[in-house]
């Protein structure tokens, strides 16, 4: 085997992807390297991607295994078996749900045929550093060289770790999701949730499932399937948690507001992954060395805003920049002139989403927004709605829901953080 390449990419997850397939396009001799089975076979994710990013990174999006363009938004508050609901019935195409696993393994296919190389199911150990220099990477026994290195390996991001570039991760660094894929007829998902054939519904909810840990759940609805998950913050959970993270995902699916849609479901998949909690103290100090440079997750490009969640786009997207990068500058892959990534970073949509919400994470260490303020919603919601003789009114069913649980001037504080970070 050739043991000598123009740039050597670490993973095939979509930000790998995306760097390789530009790589090739240009002209370069790129080498993807995969620890799993096959692109993909090793990635998790909720259920949704937005488009606009990935059709930069990738042409011909079109013909993606695509499987419903999300046109239903909703956001609940769950406790004591009861959800507040906030919908948007929109009609935009502007995002998607796949499965992560057939979009990693189109986009690996679309490197593949743009001249790119794949070996999967080998381990990339370290990277090989000389004179201050990446110079390519380390498995067992074997040295592959290259001119650059593209780390997309993910959030774990041990290769990273081990040769000295990036501190190990805290716990309370990180969430962990985890996700069931539940079996349902396109007809029944379509029945159940109000939708077409190619339309979808993106869910995310928070409350009581958590047991106020701060975390939340989300549900995709696929072709023929839902994606079902929670996502716990660890540093907390450590604490506080009292059942196993599986009694909580099987007491969402049998809760009275999810258990109608799933009495008959069949679980065809579980997967648990890591998620950065903090993307402030996740991301590395810098996104370019001597001959590396670091896209997708492993760069710490994530965004968790509560009412929607990216990773795939961004991925795809650093993964596009650090290629063309690399082609702006061919040859000449020193710190300083590969710093022009970290500038398009900056100038880039990515940039400055991750300025602009950089203080969203403060929002999640507020215990309040999932202990006491499920509690709030639903109890104004039961005086005003639950109704025997004489009406209530809004303002004294607030006033004695709040009564005993949270203080005004904790609640006006918390709008103001909420509005302040959002
Ligand atoms: C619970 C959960 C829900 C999410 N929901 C969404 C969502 O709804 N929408 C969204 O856009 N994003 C979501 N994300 C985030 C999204 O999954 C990631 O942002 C995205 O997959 C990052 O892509 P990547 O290419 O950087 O990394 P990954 O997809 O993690 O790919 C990294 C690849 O590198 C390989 N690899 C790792 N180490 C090595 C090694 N040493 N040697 C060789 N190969 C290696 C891995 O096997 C993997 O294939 C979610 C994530 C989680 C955990």
């Amino acid at each position: 085997m050739e043991t000598r390449f123009d740039a050597i990419v670490i993973g095939a997850g979509p930000s790998g992807s995306a760097a390789a397939y530009n790589l090739a396009k240009a002209g370069f001799n790129v080498l993807m390297i995969e620890r799993g089975r096959r692109p993909g076979a090793k990635n998790m994710f909720g259920g949704r991607v937005y488009k606009a990013p990935v059709e930069k990174a990738f042409d011909d999006l079109d013909k993606a295994p695509i499987h419903r363009w999300v046109v239903k938004e909703r956001i609940s508050v769950v406790y004591d078996e009861e959800a507040l609901t906030i919908e948007y019935d929109g009609r935009g195409r502007h995002s998607f749900t796949t499965y992560l696993t057939d979009l990693s393994s189109w986009m690996a296919d679309k490197a593949v045929s743009a001249g790119a190389k794949l070996i999967t199911e080998v381990v990339v150990d370290r990277l090989l550093v000389e004179d201050g220099w990446v110079k390519g990477i380390i498995s067992g026994d074997e040295r592959l060289y290259s001119d650059v290195v593209i780390d997309c390996e993910g959030v774990n991001r041990l290769v990273l770790e081990k040769s000295g570039f990036v501190e190990p991760l805290e716990p309370d660094n990180v969430a962990l999701g985890f996700k069931e894929v539940l079996k349902l007829s396109k007809d029944d998902i379509n029945k159940f949730f109000g939708l077409e054939d190619d339309e979808g519904l993106a869910w995310v909810f928070m409350g009581e499932y958590t047991e106020g840990i701060p975390g939340g759940g989300f549900l995709y609805t696929n072709r023929d399937s839902v994606s079902l998950g929670l996502v716990i913050y660890l540093g907390y959970a450590a604490k506080d948690l009292k059942s196993h993270v599986y009694d909580l995902m099987e007491r969402v699916r049998l809760s009275r507001i999810f258990n109608k849609y799933f009495r008959d479901a069949r679980v065809m998949e579980y997967s648990a992954h890591m998620i950065p909690a903090d993307i402030k103290s996740f991301r590395p100090k810098r996104l370019v060395y001597n001959g590396l440079v670091i896209a997708g997750d492993a760069g710490g490009f994530l965004l968790n805003l509560g009412y929607t969640y990216r990773g795939v786009d961004l991925a795809a997207y650093t993964g596009y920049l650090a290629a063309n990068t690399i082609s702006k500058v061919s040859g000449e892959y020193s710190q300083e002139s590969l710093s022009i990534y970290e500038d398009e970073i900056e100038k880039s949509f990515v940039g400055r989403d991750l300025k602009k919400f950089s203080g969203v994470h403060t929002l999640y260490e507020n215990r309040r927004l999932f202990r006491e303020y499920p509690i709030l919603a639903i109890n104004v919601m039961r005086r005003i709605y639950n109704l025997e003789f004489e009406s209530t009114r809004f303002r004294d069913a607030f006033n004695q829901s709040r009564k005993g649980l949270v203080g005004l001037t904790t609640i006006l504080k918390d709008l103001w953080g909420v509005y302040r970070n959002l």
